[in-house]
């Protein structure tokens, strides 16, 4: 049985927005086209759809590139604007707590997440927890195993601890990869076992970047508040070199430049940042979590750079330890809200088949096109006379994958 959904607009994001589009799909989501309104009309459709009218935007469920599913039940824990070294305490101590606690909130958090129309999630997985949730098959996921450990003899203990993770992981049916968690809390041992699995394995790489001050103070001059926080955990870091180089190309440096590299929060990336890590990888992916900078730092990347480099731009939620919800919609309005410049149809390509792209999931996922099966979101409360979202705009998924 064919389906037919149409909006004040369509945005397939492969292609540009159709006025009064339509979106037709068989009984499994398959998309079987996108159509104008005269296009629909005179189509020969084999059984002709019943059309179900909506007002608002149509677009592809969205990719959640970087969350950490494991760490739900710290909502609403955290005291916002913390920055990130007064958080680093806070989350270690708080991530303690009950199984079934830690259960019940990851079951609720994916919930959530399928209700704000995503349908693929990068994850970060420090622990088995969301093992059993991702079991379900209801999202699909790429487990991102991250570790950490800035003594370099026990780098081997570190990357082994995650290899046998990563093997628990790939029994839930998706796919995953090893990860550093970030520039501050590796040593080089580390990164280079890191980089050898990744190249044999053609994987995708991530690992947070510049998302305090303090992360580029701590690398250009051993010191700071990131460096005394870290330090005050006892001596690790006492024989910790710094670089004399901002924190970002300080660690490149130790990545494979033919793996997809994801850079996530960049809230302090600069412009040579950017034209230093395009020069070293054609294949960086800048992922943005404004809502996580607020709660925590109480700042936004500086889009405009960002724009203005041809960066691939995508989207994430962080956790509920740093985030009020898990929603690629409420990120877009927030960078919408602060950037009013960037349209639209760019904010959806970021939410969507960028995601998609990183993850090679382009082939069912990301855009409107027929023969994928992308879900289907319905965005109300759009101003549609300038194509904008607005502080209320909801979503609401239409055909879920
Ligand atoms: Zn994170």
């Amino acid at each position: 049985m064919l389906q037919a959904f149409t909006a004040d607009h369509v945005f397939p994001v492969s292609s540009p927005p159709v006025k009064n589009g339509v979106v037709v799909t068989d009984e499994r989501g398959e998309i079987q086209g996108v159509y104008t309104k005269e296009q629909f009309a005179a189509e020969k459709f084999s059984e002709k759809p019943v059309l179900q009218k909506y007002s608002g935007i149509i677009c592809p469920g969205f990719i959640n590139a970087h969350c950490h599913l494991e760490l739900s039940h710290m909502r609403g824990l955290l005291k916002e604007g913390k920055t990130l070294p007064g958080f680093i305490g806070e989350i270690i101590k708080g991530r303690e707590a009950d199984k079934e606690k830690i259960e019940k909130a990851i079951e609720e958090a994916e919930a959530e997440m399928i209700a704000n129309g995503i349908v693929g999630v990068g994850d970060i997985c420090n622990t088995t927890d969301t093992i059993f949730q991702k079991k379900k098959g209801r999202l699909r996921y790429h487990n991102f195993i991250e570790v950490f450990d800035i003594v370099p003899s026990k780098a081997d203990e570190a990357f082994e601890k995650g290899i046998s993770l990563l093997q628990k992981f790939n029994e839930t049916g998706n796919t995953g990869s090893i990860i550093p968690h970030a520039p501050y809390t590796v040593s080089a041992k580390l990164l280079k076992r890191i980089y050898e699995h990744a190249y044999t394995h053609d994987s995708v790489l991530t690992i947070h970047n510049q998302e305090t001050a303090t992360e580029n103070e701590m690398f250009l001059s051993k010191s700071g508040a990131l460096f005394e926080k870290l330090s005050s955990f006892g001596d690790l870091y006492k024989n910790w070199k710094h670089t004399g180089f901002s924190s970002l190309a300080s660690t490149l440096a130790h990545l494979p430049r033919c793996n997809k590299t994801m850079l996530v929060h960049n809230t302090y990336s600069t412009q040579e940042d950017i034209n230093w890590a395009h020069l070293y990888s054609s294949v960086i992916y800048w992922c943005f979590c404004p809502n996580a900078n607020l709660y925590i730092e109480n700042r936004l990347p500086d889009f405009h750079t960002f724009i203005n480099s041809s960066c691939r731009i995508i989207i994430g939620t962080d956790s509920l330890a740093s985030n009020h919800s898990l929603s690629v919609l409420e990120e877009l309005k927030t960078i919408s809200a602060n950037a009013p410049f960037i349209k639209l149809e760019t904010l959806l390509k970021w939410g969507t088949l960028n995601g998609a792209d990183f993850f090679d999931w382009k082939k069912d996922l990301g855009s409107l096109e027929k023969g994928k099966r992308p879900g289907i979101n319905l965005i109300t409360d759009v101003n549609t006379a300038t194509l904008a979202l607005t502080e209320t705009s909801i979503v609401k998924p239409l055909l879920s994958r």
